[in-house]
């Protein structure tokens, strides 16, 4: 049996498909490259926006009919629960003995494709990885019939026996190694698939508490679940030890780990070739003093924060359920531009959510030129179903509206971004190149921004630190020429001034 993960949307999908890559691999299943090598597509889904959802549906027309389908994440959890949450009544009591709120230890029998024993047995000994229980598989199997699989993301440590179940030979029978699924050691890996072997992705919390009128997460994820740090500290050593030299930490609120300074302060303390260190996504009320100061004081913590602001109009504001105000975001910003160093500022902004007046999107904009974000990942609302606001708040924004207010938010901060790449003209930046196209060598610098080198196509490169000198800038990007390989082992001197 050979298998490929395709994976959809955030970060955090990418740690889990590595995970299920370290579970397969551990019962000698082999993880091909190439799509059409793989029996086995395993969809790491997403279901964040519909688009998402859109294309991913879109892709599983394309896999031919002799290749298995499986699905896991997103799209078949947060299907489940938004059935649960509209209409009840309807839906199988089954769901009710499911483990869908993260209780996986206490399940230890494997049921599939057999609804009548799960509802006969005691619910007390249920895994219900079977399909039965979710209606979006009975949707999807009419169309697509080679959909073998979905399974719930935190019964990857339970692969293994559903294999088994499935009927496939996994030979001599490996014991389970694992006790639960934040304890799978897995390989590095980023989104950058080519320069998985210097970074890796580091899960620290699961879940969200937060419940943004807006967002799926809860409904999809399950509430926050803040990982043990000596786990989280086994799982660094082990990338470390394995020479990652860069660290991304991953929660849907990071910052919100209580223990999430102490974890930073113990990475730093650790022998290792460590260069850099990023977290995503934190939220603005979770941000410390502390924190902010540790960006200026260890070279090693990137000077990079993504921090999604969602609008700076108290009204939109309280209407997303995002417990700030425009206030307390705009302190937050101060503290990092008084630091003595500068910090690269990106953000995610939904421009049109619901009701948002021309009023409430100026503040928006006001704010953005304010915090010279570099870069704003633009969010095209649409209604997730199961949310609050699918079920209290009305879409009242035309689509002209929302295609003239894009378009206004993006030529705000790409001055913006135009201002401030002019300033790293003549200076030398360590850029991990990630890979090699056409237009030249491409990768990032510790700030997250993009760089190509046009006059370089070296595919050895590729999953290396090498100095750049910046040359000009483009549309989003910064162009640079290669000067050497950087010296394995070498800190990062950071000396560009705060703006
Ligand atoms: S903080 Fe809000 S937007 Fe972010 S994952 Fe949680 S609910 Fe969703």
């Amino acid at each position: 049996m050979k298998f490929i993960t395709l994976t959809f949307g955030c970060q955090m999908n990418y740690a889990d498909a590595a995970r299920i890559r370290s579970m397969l691999q551990y019962i000698w299943r082999m993880h091909v490259s190439k799509e059409e090598d793989a029996d086995i597509i395993i969809f790491v889904t997403c279901s964040v926006r519909e688009k998402a959802e859109d294309k991913i549906t879109g892709r599983l027309m394309t896999i031919p009919k002799h290749q298995k389908i499986w699905m896991t994440w997103c799209m078949p959890q947060h299907f489940i629960k938004t059935a649960r949450l509209l209409d009840s009544k309807k839906t199988p009591s089954l769901f009710k003995i499911g483990n869908f709120l993260g209780k996986a230890k206490k399940w230890a029998t494997i049921v599939w494709r057999d609804s009548d024993s799960v509802a006969t047995s005691k619910a007390k000994n249920v895994i219900p990885v079977n399909y039965a229980f979710n209606p979006l598989y009975h949707t999807l199997k009419t169309t697509y019939d080679n959909i073998e699989l979905f399974f719930r993301i935190d019964d990857t440590w339970h692969l293994p026996s559903i294999v088994r179940a499935l009927g496939y030979d996994i030979g001599e029978e490996k014991s389970q190694s694992y006790d639960e699924y934040n304890e799978i050691i897995m390989q590095p890996t980023t989104m950058h698939t080519q320069a998985t072997t210097v970074s890796s992705f580091v899960p620290i919390s699961t879940g969200c508490s937060q419940f943004c009128s807006y967002c799926i997460v809860p409904y999809a994820r399950g509430l926050e679940n803040h990982l043990d740090p000596e786990m989280i500290l086994t799982q660094i050593r082990h990338h470390l030890d394995q020479w990652v030299q860069e660290i991304t930490l991953l929660g849907q609120i990071v910052n919100k780990h209580p223990q999430f300074v102490s974890i930073l302060e113990q990475i730093f303390a650790m022998e290792s070739d460590l260069k850099w260190l990023r977290y995503t996504s934190p939220y603005p009320t979770f941000y410390s003093d502390a924190l902010i100061k540790l960006h200026a004081e260890e070279p090693r913590l990137c000077p990079h924060i993504h921090i999604p602001l969602q609008s700076w109009s108290d009204t939109i504001l309280k209407a997303m359920h995002r417990w700030y105000t425009s206030e307390q975001f705009r302190s937050m910003i101060v503290k990092i531009r008084s630091l003595d160093r500068y910090i690269n500022l990106t953000t995610d902004v939904i421009v049109w959510f619901c009701d948002e007046t021309e009023e409430d999107f100026l503040k928006t904009l006001d704010l953005v030129d304010y915090a010279q974000f570099t870069m704003i990942y633009i969010g095209k609302y649409s209604v997730r179903p199961g949310t609050y606001a699918a079920n209290h708040l009305k879409d009242t924004i035309t689509k002209q509206e929302k295609e003239e207010r894009r378009r206004r938010l993006n030529e705000c901060f790409m001055a913006n971004a135009a201002r401030q790449f002019q300033q790293f003209i003549g200076q030398t930046h360590e850029v991990l190149i990630t890979h090699v196209s056409k237009q030249g060598a491409k990768g990032y610098n510790q700030y997250m921004h993009n760089i190509i080198i046009p006059t370089c196509h070296d595919k050895t490169l590729v999953g290396q630190f090498v100095d750049v000198v910046i040359t000009g800038t483009q549309w989003l990007h910064l162009d640079g020429e290669l000067l050497s390989k950087s010296i394995p082992k070498k800190r990062l001197v950071v000396g560009i001034k705060s703006i």
